[in-house]
């Protein structure tokens, strides 16, 4: 079949790898023009790890494999350690594998087979489904026809949009906004394992480093803010609003460090709910259909077994597309649904409301911390 999948992260990089493998002639359209390859490190856990050797690709992850912290340090506002959270008790198993998104982007980059058309700069714009194939606008004016087309274009999904209504009807926003920027002044040489937060009401601002590199973490409490999305300074100005006139720590150093990020990361913490994943030739994988956010450290390995489910069910079920994207679903719905449960918890770890909320946490960290 001729698929077409929107969107080049894990998500669409992984249909693609799997997609071709199984015989389909796939083209993939980014809107970007290069691969996103920033973020803080991710991991691959539980049945992706399966998924990863299946794929072929899963010793070149151990390779990649760095442990970037073995615990988090809260500290307070002169910078003192007030509390510890040990990622054990984060991890589902010690065989869970992280490394740096910019890594697993290059090695799923490195797999896609070379048949696979990738355009950069390029996105749908309209699309209409008769039955028999969905005919496809792009923005830049080209026009196709796909037996399938698979939306891995992430929370704020075109595919989605265009074909199953809009954005709002699909999201809970969990009240807090993440941004993550490089801060190379913060790093220190040699395998540093360290990632410092400072709480205060509402806020967080960290650095957590791995390798040679330091990565500035900032989340904030808000209600919906109403910005565009696509545009780097408006996510500048509101990140710099959140943290104004905080002085703290090294809060003003890291916040400056994140304006001269060409690469900054920014956007709400919402979960995706998509009550049917495929309408007709068209289906979702990854955060498109079902972001379990950040929080959750999930999402990563939604996106390779999502993509994987889904190039093992249409081989399954050949062209009876309805069969097939039906038994995806079934399939992968369980491990989308817990991990967006374990996601929507970790706003109170992570941002408490309160000073009483701040400390409650710490006392309680403290309390579990071997002695
Ligand atoms: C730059 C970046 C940094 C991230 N950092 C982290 C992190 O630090 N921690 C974490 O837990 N998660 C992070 N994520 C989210 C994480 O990558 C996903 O949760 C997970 O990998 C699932 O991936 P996905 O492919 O479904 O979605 P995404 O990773 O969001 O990928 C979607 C892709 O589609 C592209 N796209 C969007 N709209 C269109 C369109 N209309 N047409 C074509 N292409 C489009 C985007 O540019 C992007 O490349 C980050 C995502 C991005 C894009």
């Amino acid at each position: 079949m001729k698929i077409l999948v929107s969107g080049a992260g894990a998500a669409g990089l992984c249909a693609g790898i799997d997609l071709a493998r199984a015989g389909h002639a796939v083209e993939i359209v980014e809107r970007a023009n290069h691969l996103r390859v920033n973020g803080a490190p991710i991991d691959v856990r539980g049945e992706a790890l399966e998924t990863a050797r299946s794929m072929g690709i899963l010793d070149a992850l151990e390779e990649h494999r760095i442990t970037m912290t073995e615990e988090t340090t809260f500290v307070d506002r002169s910078g003192a350690t007030v509390a510890r959270l040990a990622m054990r008790e984060i991890n589902d198993s010690p065989d869970d594998i992280e490394l740096p998104r910019e890594d697993l982007m290059t090695i799923l980059r490195q797999a896609l087979p070379e048949q696979v058309d990738l355009r950069f700069e390029e996105s749908v714009a309209t699309m209409v489904d008769d039955g028999d194939r969905v005919a496809v606008t792009f923005a830049s004016g080209r026009e196709s026809a796909y037996d399938i087309v698979v939306g891995a274009d992430g929370v704020h999904s075109a595919v989605r949009r265009l074909v199953f209504g809009p954005e709002h009807e699909f999201t809970e926003p969990l009240g807090v906004y993440v941004a993550l920027a490089d801060a190379p002044g913060h790093a220190t040489p040699g395998d540093s394992r360290v990632t410092e937060i400072l709480n205060l009401p509402g806020l967080l601002a960290g650095v957590a480093r791995y390798r040679d590199k330091a990565l500035g973490i900032f989340e904030f409490r808000s209600d919906p803010i109403d910005y565009d999305y696509h545009d780097p300074e408006a996510q500048k100005r509101i990140l710099t609003e959140a943290f104004a006139g905080i002085e703290d720590w090294k809060v003003p150093e890291l916040i400056e460090t994140a304006q001269r990020d060409p690469e900054l990361y920014f956007d709400a913490i919402s979960l995706i709910h998509v009550p049917t994943w495929h309408r007709g030739r068209v289906v979702l994988i990854g955060d498109a259909a079902h972001c379990a956010t950040p929080m959750a450290g999930r999402g990563t390995s939604l996106a390779l077994l999502g993509a994987w489910t889904l190039a093992e069910e249409l081989t399954r079920h050949g062209e009876d597309l309805e069969a097939a994207f039906g038994a995806y679903e079934q399939r992968q719905r369980p491990h989308a649904t817990a991990a967006q449960e374990f996601g929507r918890g970790g706003a109170d770890l992570i941002v408490p409301a309160t000073w009483e909320d701040i400390e409650a946490r710490n006392t309680r960290l403290r309390a579990a911390q071997p002695r």
